[in-house]
């Protein structure tokens, strides 16, 4: 017997949302979850782009950077570990140990790495605060879909696509200094003498930044990714995960109203109905209609319904 499990409502939603016209354009939102996620992501780039300039002394003969994935000579070195092709089961290992570790995390406290850690969370996050900077919140960036195309608006586009190439060569031009000296490869940059291979990786690892994190965004998580098929698979339903409190939320209604309904002896919820929580959602989802298998647990929806 076939078991098919299906994202149902992230596909109604997508759905929609084209029919519509209308792409997820998350809203900008303050708390402490977002700030969270602002220090991990700082952290998180800091690490990736100044990693390969770190030396590590290893005597003579021995390349000096911290971390390098030498091919050349078949080699793999990671500050004081060097990994040579019959250490390779090592890798394997630690492979191992950090799948253990994804599915531990994710009995825990869901897809934690999805919300904060996970490179596609992190640079769709920054590709959208260079967005928001340019273009504004959510409301002005839904109004600029079926806009004149004028002057103000042709520069903003623009502008925002450079700074998205500019980030996109960065993190390409980075990959390939994990691959060789990253000085060295600075300085042929200086000089305009960089290889066809060297130029052709960034390229192709400029373009898929560009691609994944300024256009595809969501979807990446919600269709491309394993991970959302997996989840159903090991979810816990201990886990501390984002959930909406219907018992508590239902019946919703404006705030007027529920006070209305109080005042008569009728039940109302606690939830307002304000929509926050779906405008935040960078996923485009309405976590009050259940839990989700297309939900990265960011937690920004908890965000916006704690002002
Ligand atoms: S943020 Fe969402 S759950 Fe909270 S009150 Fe507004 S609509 Fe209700
Ligand atoms: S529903 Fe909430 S936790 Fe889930 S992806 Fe959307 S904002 Fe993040």
């Amino acid at each position: 017997m076939a078991l098919t499990i299906e994202i149902d409502h992230a596909k109604t939603r997508a759905k929609a949302a084209a029919a519509a016209g209308q792409p997820v354009m998350p809203q900008a939102v303050k708390g402490r979850i977002r700030r969270i996620k602002w220090i991990i992501l700082l952290l998180t780039l800091s690490i990736y782009y100044v990693t390969p300039l770190l030396r590590w002394d290893r005597g003579p003969n021995a390349p000096d950077q911290a971390v390098l994935l030498d091919f050349a000579h078949g080699r793999l070195y990671f500050f004081f570990i060097e990994i040579w092709p019959q250490d390779l089961y090592l890798v394997t290992g630690l492979l191992v140990l950090a799948s253990t570790i994804l599915v531990l995390t994710n009995a825990l406290a869901g897809r934690l790495w999805c919300g904060f850690a996970c490179p596609q969370t992190v640079w769709t996050d920054l590709f959208l605060l260079v967005e928001r900077l340019i273009e504004g919140d959510r409301r002005q960036r839904l109004k600029n879909v079926n806009a004149p195309l004028d002057a103000k608006r042709t520069i903003q586009i623009v502008v925002k696509h450079s700074a998205w190439l500019l980030i996109s060569l960065a993190t390409g031009g980075t990959l390939i200094f994990y691959f060789t000296d990253a000085p060295e490869l600075l300085r042929s940059f200086a000089r305009a003498d960089v290889s066809a291979n060297a130029l052709g990786w960034i390229v192709v690892f400029a373009g898929t930044t560009y691609g994944l994190a300024g256009f595809a965004r969501e979807q990446v998580c919600t269709f491309m990714c394993p991970w959302p098929r997996l989840q159903g698979a090991i979810w816990d339903p201990e886990a501390f995960t984002v959930n909406y409190r219907d018992y508590r939320g239902e019946q919703r209604t404006s705030a007027k109203k529920a006070d209305e309904l109080r005042l008569q002896g009728k039940p109302a919820g606690d939830c307002v109905d304000c929509n926050q929580c779906v405008a935040v959602c960078p996923i485009g989802i309405d976590i009050r209609e259940g839990p989700n298998f297309a939900c990265i647990n960011c937690g920004l929806c908890v965000d916006a319904c704690d002002p």
